[in-house]
């Protein structure tokens, strides 16, 4: 080990000098492995790797990457049990809670696989008036070697759900993830290698810390896919802007959930509490502040209350919610509570007590400002915070104030839909919680401060192509021919035959 790396956690280490990670088991705080921080070079030669071979693959054809990303899928599955104990290791998320991440993997794998060519074969466009001598088409073409940049909250299933979007419309990827979680990547790395031994670059990780990441797009990306905080999306986006590299931004949420007058309260009680607690409410889809009608409210917060308290928080099999394997995240849970408690809010489980070290019991804020850190600023914890509202008019106003726009939720037996669709968001689940994650086929991103671009669905097939458009000439061209010596008139005549086409369709006459 060198003495250049100063602590084994991730804060504040940012270096080209830093060359090693250290993990740890976020069971017993012991260390759990080690791996060489990738630098410049390394960065530089994956990416090159990288580029050697995605002309191989997009050669391939749709249906020879389908093939290929179903052996993958194999592989996967055939190592699920062995990425989840990576998963539960490196993160610290109940056992169940890794294998969901293998099983999600699985599911977009397969979308991916069954999807990508209907979505991006090519397509035939019609001719416009002015063109008929003209056949159009366009062909969806892959970027070339897409770099994801990933989390350590969902760290197989968020940069997954990305990549194999990347992949099956035929670009190479290289995955930076997070410091925390190096093996859970280096194990999908694993199992890509195997399925397909003639074409391993296709899919690389690359380790280390930010500065990993900066020499990642230093390295000559055609495309990023970056998951992480609004601050880092920034500087991401701004260092893709000197090479104008697009990016895909999946950056935090405020997500909020309204329950309305009419809403199953226990229902909504169970999927809120979930919402906001599973995965130690490190999520940027995780529920964070409810807004409930005052009609309902102290029944629904005496629900609440009841079910988070019985959460089952710790490191053994029970238990329900994990630690929080990123140390600085939990003085930001600390002040957040803290400042709501201030601002005259009651905590009716938990509270500043919940906040330990390492581990977070579920705390529930109610009467909290809506101005508060816990009403407006990511928390990423284990903390839900009540406002009461007069009504689901001013529900979707606070919600649609708020300089976020990932996701949402919305409860209530008649008016779901209609109150949903008002939100200024990229997602909102009706009568459940972030169930929209666990669909392939649906499109998963946000708006404002939570990022642009999507994953998933065709949406997320399309954000990997972009779009290269054919004309083919077919016969003489009628009056517009796209050569000098165009007919005297003969755009007049065009202009005077459109309007009255135009005024034909409106019924009315020209003067
Ligand atoms: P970051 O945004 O700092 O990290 C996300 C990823 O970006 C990691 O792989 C990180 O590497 C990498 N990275 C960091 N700096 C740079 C850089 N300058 N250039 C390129 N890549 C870089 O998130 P944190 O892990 O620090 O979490 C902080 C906050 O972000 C959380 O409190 C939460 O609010 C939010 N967050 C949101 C997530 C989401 O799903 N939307 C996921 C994770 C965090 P490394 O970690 O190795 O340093």
């Amino acid at each position: 080990m060198t003495d250049k790396i100063p602590t084994i956690t991730r804060d504040g280490v940012i270096g080209y000098d830093a060359t090693e990670i250290v993990t740890i088991d976020q069971a017993t705080g012991a260390e759990f492995a080690r791996y060489p921080v990738a630098g410049k070079d390394e960065a530089f030669a994956a990416v090159s790797a990288a580029r050697s071979v995605s002309g191989a693959w997009w050669d391939l054809g749709f249906e020879g990457r389908a093939e290929r990303l179903r052996a993958w899928r194999r592989q996967i599955a055939a190592s699920g049990e062995e990425g989840a104990a990576l998963i539960h290791a490196e993160n610290g998320k109940p056992l169940d809670d890794a294998r969901v991440e293998v099983l999600g993997t699985l599911e977009h794998v397969q979308y991916a696989a069954d999807n990508a060519a209907r979505v991006l074969e090519r397509r035939e466009v019609p001719g416009s008036p002015t063109t008929p001598n003209q056949r159009a088409w366009v062909e969806y073409q892959p970027y070339g070697v897409v770099g994801v940049i990933g989390p350590w909250n969902f760290p197989l299933l968020t940069p997954a759900a990305i990549l194999v979007d990347a992949l099956a419309a035929g670009n190479a990827v290289v995955l930076k993830p997070s410091q925390i979680t190096p093996g859970v990547a280096e194990w999908l790395v694993r199992a890509w290698q195997r399925a397909v031994p003639e074409l391993p670059a296709v899919l690389q990780s690359l380790n280390g810390y930010g500065a990993t990441g900066q020499a990642l797009i230093e390295a000559g990306l055609d495309k990023l896919a970056f998951t992480g905080s609004v601050a880092t999306g920034k500087t991401v986006a701004a260092q893709c802007a000197q090479t104008l590299t697009p990016v895909l931004l999946e950056l935090g949420g405020k997500d909020g959930v309204i329950v309305a007058e009419d809403a199953d309260l226990d229902e909504a009680a169970a999927h809120v509490v979930w919402g906001a607690m599973q995965n130690t409410g490190h999520g940027c889809i995780s529920l964070e502040v409810a807004y409930v009608v005052e009609s309902v409210h102290d029944e629904f917060v005496r629900k609440i209350s009841e079910l988070a308290g019985q959460v089952r928080v710790g490191s053994d099999e029970d238990a329900e919610i994990g630690p929080v394997p990123l140390p600085s995240q939990t003085s930001i849970i600390r002040e957040h509570i803290q400042d709501a408690l201030e601002r005259g809010a009651t905590a009716t489980v938990g509270g500043l007590d919940a906040v330990g070290e390492r581990y977070v019991a579920p705390t529930i804020l109610v009467g909290v400002a809506p101005d508060a850190l816990a009403a407006t600023e990511e928390t990423f914890g284990p903390t839900l915070a009540v406002i009461k509202v007069a009504d689901a008019d001013e529900a979707v106003a606070h919600i649609n104030a708020g300089r976020y726009g990932l996701g949402s939720a919305v409860f209530s037996r008649d008016r779901g839909e209609a109150i949903a669709r008002r939100l200024r968001v990229g997602m909102t689940s009706i009568n459940d919680a972030l169930v929209f994650s666990m669909n392939p086929a649906v499109p998963f991103g946000g708006r404002g401060d939570s990022g642009y671009g999507r994953k998933q669905g065709e949406e997320g097939l399309r954000e990997f192509a972009y779009a290269h458009s054919f004309t083919a000439k077919t016969g003489p061209a009628r009056f517009s021919a796209s050569t000098f010596g165009r007919p005297q008139g003969a755009m007049a005549g065009a202009l005077a035959g459109a309007l009255n086409r135009i005024l034909a369709e409106s019924g009315e006459k020209s003067d």
